[in-house]
C-alpha cells in the first residue's frame, strides 16, 4: 500500500498514520518528525531545518526530496508506506512521482483530512507526545487512561513541539494554504484524491479512510 495522507497541521494526519501502520505492516513516514530526530541529533540537516520550522515555514524542497529518496529505498518500505507531511510543494509532488515510476510503484490514494481552522488551533494548542515512543495525545479530546502514564509504553515523560504555539500556528497555515493547497488539483486530476471529514472523532475518520482503502482495492489486513 502506497498512501499519502494530507491535511493541515492538526487534522489528524499523524494519529491517523500510526494507527494505519500497526494495522497494515507498513511504514510510517513522517517528514516533521524525521526533521525534529535531525534537530535533536544536532546534524547539519538539523542545523539547516531549527529556524526554518520554528517560524513555521517550509524547509526546502531539496533536502525534503533527498530524505524521502533514502527513507523509502529502506527495506522496511517493502510493503508500502503512509506519507504523513509529505509532499507539501507541487515541486515535492512531482518528485515523488518521479521516485515512483523509477521503482515502478503507483500510488493507491491521496487522502485530504479536512477540518476547520478554529478546530486546528484547538487540535493544536492540546497537542502532546510521548517523549519516549512518540505516542500522541491531546489535553482535551485523548488524555492517557491512567493520567501521566503512556498507554503504549509506560512513560511519565511527554514533550510538546516548540512550534505548537499560536504565534507560529499561523505561519504554518498560511503555509499549507499557499504551498499545499495546490498539490490538491495536481492528485484530483490523476483520480488519486480522495477527501475525509477530519472533524469526526478518531474512530470515525480511521472507519472513512479504511472505506476509502477498500474502494481503491487495497487488501484488508489481517484482523488483530
Ligand atoms: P497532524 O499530524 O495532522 O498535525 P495530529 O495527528 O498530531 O495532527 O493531531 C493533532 C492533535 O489533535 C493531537 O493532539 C491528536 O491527539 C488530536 N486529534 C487527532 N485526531 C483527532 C480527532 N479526530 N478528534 C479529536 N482530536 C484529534
Ligand atoms: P504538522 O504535523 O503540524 O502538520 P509536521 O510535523 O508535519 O507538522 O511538520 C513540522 C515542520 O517541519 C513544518 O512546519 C515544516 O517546517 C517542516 N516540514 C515537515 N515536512 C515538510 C515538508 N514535506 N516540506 C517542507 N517542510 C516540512
Ligand atoms: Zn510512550
Amino acid at each position: 500500500m502506497e498512501l499519502i495522507l494530507l491535511g493541515p497541521p492538526g487534522a489528524g494526519k499523524g494519529t491517523q498514520s500510526k494507527l494505519l501502520e500497526t494495522r497494515y505492516g507498513v511504514a510510517q513516514i513522517s517528514t516533521g518528525d524525521m526533521l525534529r530526530a535531525e534537530v535533536k541529533a544536532g546534524s547539519p540537516i538539523g542545523l539547516e531545518a531549527k529556524g526554518i520550522m520554528a517560524a513555521g515555514a517550509l524547509v526546502s524542497d531539496d533536502l525534503i526530496i533527498r530524505m524521502i529518496a533514502e527513507r523509502i529505498s529502506r527495506p522496511d518500505c517493502a510493503n508500502g508506506f503512509i506519507l504523513d507531511g509529505f509532499p507539501r510543494t507541487v515541486p515535492q509532488a512531482e518528485a515523488l512521482d518521479k521516485l515512483l515510476h523509477d521503482t515502478k510503484v503507483d500510488l493507491d490514494a491521496v487522502i485530504e483530512l479536512k477540518v476547520d481552522e478554529a478546530m486546528l488551533v484547538e487540535r493544536i494548542s492540546g497537542r502532546f507526545t510521548c517523549a519516549k515512543c512518540g505516542a500522541g495525545y491531546h489535553d482535551k479530546f485523548k488524555q492517557p487512561h491512567v493520567a501521566g502514564v503512556c498507554d503504549k509504553c509506560g512513560s511519565t515523560e511527554f514533550s510538546r513541539r516548540p512550534d505548537d504555539k499560536a504565534e507560529t500556528v499561523h505561519a504554518r497555515m498560511e503555509a499549507y494554504n499557499a504551498d499545499t493547497v495546490p498539490i490538491l488539483p495536481y492528485y484530483r486530476a490523476k483520480n488519486r484524491l480522495f477527501t475525509v471529514d477530519g472533524m469526526a472523532d478518531m474512530d470515525e475518520v480511521e472507519r472513512q479512510i479504511e472505506a476509502v482503502l477498500r474502494k481503491v482495492g487495497v487488501p484488508e489486513p489481517a484482523p488483530a
